[in-house]
């Protein structure tokens, strides 16, 4: 029988690729990760852990604002120290590289530092060093997209957002996704003059038209100067920043210009036709339902794979394919009734269905939903609204659609999905008793339908 170095060899130290070699290796394989920058990936360096800390820093300016009405008088206006903020994000995401660094030393993961490329089906190659393992798991993640305009060189993508320097002044954001709009939103109550820029009617694509309407009126409420059905055509040095023109040929002047269009998987470099590993049409590798690529012996997770591009599914992914290859057996991955949170402001938390795809998928549905004014600001005098919705397919009962758009919905969505994923009925909804006074109690309070 072949003798190899290792029985896995990952290749990226991101969110999928440290879970797969860490557990692969606590099941007693012996297992290799390679990583050319800091360990952690996207969602430790430049993603979800830096964006929830300035979301948290922009969340001070609303509760300095709101304080008063609850009868606290502020000495002075608070000032904002950008700097220090950044140096407090970069000591944290240090303290976590090196907590993945511990994870994986801890469990007997040898780490490889350095850009890794398939030689073959079992072989990689790192700085003319050559491993060869049973198995190779390409976790390398994704990077953002920018399309081609002119002026494209004068702008940032979300992976400078963390660092910049000065703080601008003025923002203008291209996209209406995720990170368009939850750096709208944070930049904005940091202090920023936030332009959006949107080529659709409506943010969010994909959202529930409810939801991505809610979502950008509150947007505009809290400051952010959200242009929809709006395009980018060009980007130009100002006398005074950067002159953005728009297709229909005005032009809007920033410090800062930030594309957040997109993320493509992260497939060039790695000797991925050298091992004969396909792609699909969207340039993602292209895995079976068990991530296994066109090569037998080499698996792919996350969103070099892309499925759905969230670093809990990479996790999940992980641990289907460490299951397959080192512990319980072979099994398949749920992607329905996948939680997942926007943190804008406020924040919007969903699971399920929207009710478009509800209707197209179960036919007939029944809609719940709930607009008001959180028991917070009666008194801390901000105009921001709380939106619930509950999509209820009719014939089974079944709550297949939740939606809420309101302060801490990720936090709130995430135990309720528990229960989407267990087959909840509206009628086990109703009879929950409601925690009061909560805005998270509208969810079992919901008795009257939609017309319609
Ligand atoms: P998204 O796919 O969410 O959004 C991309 C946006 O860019 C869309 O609004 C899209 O418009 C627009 N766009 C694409 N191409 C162009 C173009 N050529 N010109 C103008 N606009 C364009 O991607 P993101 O980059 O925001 O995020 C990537 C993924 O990362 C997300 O989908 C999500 O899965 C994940 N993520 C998750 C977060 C979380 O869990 N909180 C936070 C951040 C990211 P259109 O709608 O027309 O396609």
């Amino acid at each position: 029988m072949q003798r190899f170095d290792f029985d896995l060899f990952v290749i990226g130290g991101g969110s999928g690729g440290v879970r797969a070699a860490r557990m692969a290796a606590q099941a007693g394989a012996r297992v290799a990760l390679a990583e050319a920058a800091e360990l952690g990936g996207t969602c430790v360096n430049v993603g979800c852990i830096p964006k929830k800390l300035y979301s948290y820093a922009a969340g001070y300016a609303e509760a300095f604002e709101e304080a008063e009405g609850y009868g606290w008088k502020l000495p002075e206006a608070p000032q904002f120290d950008w700097p220090h903020l950044k140096t407090q994000r970069a000591r944290e995401i240090s303290r976590l590289n090196g907590i993945y660094g511990s994870l994986l030393k801890n469990s007997d993961v040898t780490l490889v530092t350095g850009w890794a490329q398939l030689v073959d089906a079992h072989t990689v190659e790192i700085e003319g060093r050559r491993h060869t393992a049973r198995h190779l798991l390409v976790a390398t993640g994704g990077t953002p997209f920018v399309p081609d305009i002119p002026g494209r060189e004068h702008i940032v993508t979300s992976d400078a957002m963390f660092d910049l320097d000065p703080f601008p002044k003025r923002l203008l954001v291209v996209g209406g996704g995720y990170i368009a709009c939850e750096f709208a939103s944070i930049f904005n109550g940091l202090g920023s003059k936030v332009t959006q820029l949107h080529r659709r009617a409506h943010l969010l694509t994909g959202f529930d038209d409810d939801v991505r309407q809610f979502l950008a009126n509150e947007m505009g409420k809290a400051g952010v100067d959200v242009r929809l059905n709006c395009e980018a055509s060009s980007i130009a040095r100002g006398p005074d920043g950067f002159v953005v023109t728009l297709a229909r040929g005005q032009q809007i002047e920033a410090d800062t210009v930030l594309f957040a269009t997109g993320r493509v998987p992260n497939t060039q470099g790695l000797g991925l036709d050298a091992a004969g590993v396909k792609l699909d049409a969207n340039g993602a590798i292209a895995v079976d339902a068990h991530y296994r690529t066109s090569v037998p012996s080499i698996y792919a997770v996350g969103d070099v794979s892309t499925r759905v591009q969230l670093t809990p599914v990479a996790l999940a992914e992980a641990m289907v394919v460490v299951d397959a290859l080192f512990g319980k057996g072979k099994r398949g991955m749920d992607y329905e009734f996948i939680p997942t949170a926007v943190f804008t402001h406020p924040n919007i938390g969903t699971c399920g269905y929207s009710e478009i795809d509800a209707r197209a998928k179960f036919g007939e549905v029944t809609v719940f939903s709930s607009e008001f004014k959180s028991l917070r600001h009666t008194l801390s005098g901000r105009s921001e609204r709380t939106f619930m919705k509950l999509v209820v397919d009719k014939k089974s009962d079944r709550v297949v659609g939740l939606h809420m758009v309101g302060a801490d919905a990720g936090e709130v969505v995430q135990g309720f999905a528990v229960a989407m994923r267990a087959g909840a009925t509206k009628a086990l909804f109703d009879g929950t008793i409601g925690i009061h006074p909560t805005a998270a109690e509208e969810f079992v309070t919901m008795r009257e339908p939609m017309p319609g």
